[in-house]
C-alpha cells in the first residue's frame, strides 16, 4: 500500500486546486462570529497555488481568537471579499453574482 498521497488529494489540500473547483472559503470566528468569505482563487493568486487553506487563516483580526474555516461554493447574493485588482491589495466586500 502506498502511503503517498494521490495527486488529487494533494492538489484538495492546497488553494490552487480549490480554485480548479472554484470553490470559496469561509472564515468564522469562534468567539465574535465574524464571518469572512474568499474565492479559493483569489487567495491562490495572493498567496500562492502552493499555499494550504488550512493554515493561512489563525486569528480572527477583530478579537484574536481562533477560527473554524470551512469550505464551499459561491452562492449568489454571497458577500465575498476580493482584491481590488492584482497589483493592489486591497480588500473589498462584493456580492457574488456568477457570470
Ligand atoms: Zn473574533
Amino acid at each position: 500500500m502506498s502511503m503517498t498521497p494521490s495527486r488529487r488529494a494533494i492538489e484538495a489540500m492546497t488553494l490552487g486546486g480549490m480554485a480548479l473547483d472554484n470553490r470559496a472559503l469561509v472564515v468564522r470566528c469562534y468567539s465574535c462570529r465574524r464571518t469572512r468569505r474568499f474565492l479559493a482563487a483569489d487567495l491562490a493568486r495572493v498567496y500562492g497555488e502552493n499555499q494550504s487553506p488550512h493554515t493561512l487563516f489563525r486569528r480572527c483580526s477583530k478579537c484574536g481568537d481562533g477560527l473554524y474555516v470551512g469550505f464551499g461554493f459561491p452562492q449568489r447574493g454571497d458577500t465575498i471579499r476580493r482584491p481590488e485588482s492584482v497589483t493592489k491589495w486591497q480588500w473589498r466586500d462584493e456580492v457574488w453574482e456568477p457570470s
